[in-house]
């Protein structure tokens, strides 16, 4: 049988001879059905008119998409460690050419996402890699396609040795990030997906509720995220899709964005 896949926000269910009722993480407020109605897919019919994409993003780092865009249109990141890969966030499909690629970079050893928006299908691709799958407690209730490989952590998580796997809360409350030490030339790369949303100005970022529907957060949740990053020595921040970096000074660009979120909710128009 099948394991559906909801057309819009790209997570796969489990594999029932008719898909689900309906996608809970599309009638979640942060997302939405399609305007034409809840659609299912599945790989296979995925995989006939989209392809998987690998690019490099720096040495150690590479960007996993699916051409042409489905979803939320999002990209993946391979992050290759001598202690082993993780896959950061997810995406909808697997095919032959991208699994013998990733196999070749040394295969997945963990797989963890920032956020539900992302689960893609990750059971699916960690069957493919006898990997295992890390989930914040927090967003338990969204895991739509249980499996054997999912570990629950509370507040962090070590996906492989030297990395971590940070709560950090706001878009949802198990919101997570992924910090690599050894990326940016070994300045330290931070993994956001849009827990942390890189912005069209690339040096800086957004904090929201909700991105489609344009919800925001409270400022003292923007302060808690900028606060829970500050533990990490960082340059680079890697964002959820194809060529949302902040290149350079990612600290710096969380404070500065933080800052200019809250004052623009007490009314003030700093200049940057
Ligand atoms: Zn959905």
């Amino acid at each position: 049988m099948p394991a559906w896949i909801c057309a819009t926000c790209g997570v796969q269910y489990p594999d029932t001879a008719q898909p689900p009722a309906a996608c809970p993480i599309c009638e979640d407020e942060r997302q939405y059905v399609r305007w034409g109605g809840q659609r299912w897919t599945t790989m296979a019919e995925l995989g006939r008119d989209h392809a998987v994409v690998l690019r490099e993003e720096e040495p150690g780092l590479t960007g996993v998409g699916v051409d042409p865009a489905f979803a939320i249109g999002q990209r993946a990141l391979l992050v290759r460690t001598p202690g082993g890969n993780v896959l950061w966030d997810c995406i909808s499909l697997l095919d032959e050419p991208a699994r013998q690629q990733i196999q070749d970079a040394g295969g997945i050893d963990a797989i963890c996402m920032s956020h539900p928006h992302f689960y893609g299908a990750n059971v699916d691709l960690a069957d493919a890699f006898n990997a295992r799958i890390l989930i914040p407690r927090a967003d338990q209730q969204w895991i739509q396609r249980p499996s054997p490989r999912i570990e629950l952590f509370d507040e962090e998580a070590e996906p492989v040795r030297g990395t971590t796997q940070a709560r950090i809360g706001g878009h949802f409350d198990g919101a997570a990030v992924l910090h690599w030490p050894a990326g940016s030339d070994g300045r330290g790369a931070l993994l956001t997906g849009d827990t942390i949303a890189v912005v069209q100005d690339r040096g800086w970022v957004s904090f929201m509720w909700s991105y489609p529907n344009l919800i925001p957060l409270d400022e003292a949740t923007v302060r808690s995220i900028a606060l829970r990053v500050g533990q990490f020595q960082f340059d680079r921040i890697y964002g959820g899709w194809w060529g949302r970096v902040v290149v350079k000074d990612g600290p710096d660009a969380i404070r500065r964005s933080a800052d200019r979120y809250i004052a623009r909710m007490h009314g003030q128009r700093p200049g940057r």
